[in-house]
């Protein structure tokens, strides 16, 4: 199968340029990363429990920053990004956390509501918008339904629709089968998919081989800091 990536300069979503991470103390947390990840990709990003995949994905969202090196996401170099400018750079990055990181007390709607009264959007365009996402996504039904009355999978159908609210370039699914019944990983595999058909850049972080081995797609695998395979997989099922 041909790559379909279309790396060139100008649509390169997230760079590594000999990116170094090492955390005080010492902990060498990346050493030397080079990578691109260019539109409309969809990628995996795999290694081993400490390998340096959150570090990774830390770095994408500066909430941390590079000893050394250079990250560029959407264009922006990140050790160069104001702090007012973050939250900007946030809302480009649509992250699904592995525990989802939704509000309890909040039901389906207000939680992807939430996101966006935060940034000030007019009220009239979150009652249009929530619905359309939470329908996206197969909630239209579960709107009303607090986190807890929720599925673990429906759980993260929500924080995946509010991370689509602001129709960002780039979602980065953070181990996202690890907390769902195994059935449902390919129900979420699949979503994540068909948002990547429609040109969404998705980064999926996982330590899960078998996961990324199941799909025809890349695999960046990390160990110890450094990028050891980067790789078209062959013979996986085509989504
Ligand atoms: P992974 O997400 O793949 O499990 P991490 O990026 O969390 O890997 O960790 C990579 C390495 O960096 C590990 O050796 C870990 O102990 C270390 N590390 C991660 N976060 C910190 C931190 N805040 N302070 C010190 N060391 C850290």
């Amino acid at each position: 199968m041909a790559r379909k990536t279309i790396v060139s300069s100008s649509s390169v979503m997230i760079q590594f340029s000999n990116v170094k991470k090492v955390y005080p103390g010492g902990n060498v947390a990346l050493q030397g990363v080079n990578l691109e990840i260019g539109r409309g990709e969809f990628v995996f990003v795999l290694g081993h429990s400490g390998a340096g995949k959150s570090t990774f994905l830390k770095l994408i969202l500066r909430e941390e920053v590079a000893t050394s090196g250079k990250v560029v996401v959407g264009g922006r170099d990140l050790s160069k990004i104001r702090r007012k400018d973050i939250p900007y750079l946030r809302r480009g990055l649509g992250v699904v956390f592995q525990d989802f990181r939704l509000i309890p007390s909040m039901n389906a709607f207000e939680n992807v509501a939430f996101a966006m009264r935060v940034t000030n959007i007019p009220e009239k365009e979150i009652k249009k918008r929530v619905p359309y996402v939470l329908n996206l996504v197969g909630l239209a039904g579960k709107a009303r339904s607090l986190p807890d009355e929720l599925s673990g999978g429906e759980q993260q159908r929500v924080a995946l629709a509010r991370a689509l609210v602001h129709s960002p370039p780039i979602i980065i699914a953070d181990e996202p089968t690890g907390n769902i019944d195994p059935e449902l990983s390919v129900e979420i595999m699949e979503l994540l998919k068909a948002i990547n058909m429609v040109g969404t850049t998705v980064v999926v972080v996982t330590h899960e081989h078998e996961l990324a081995q199941r799909f025809s797609e890349r695999i960046i695998t990390i160990d110890h800091g450094n990028v050891v395979a980067d790789d078209m997989q062959i013979g996986g099922e085509a989504f």
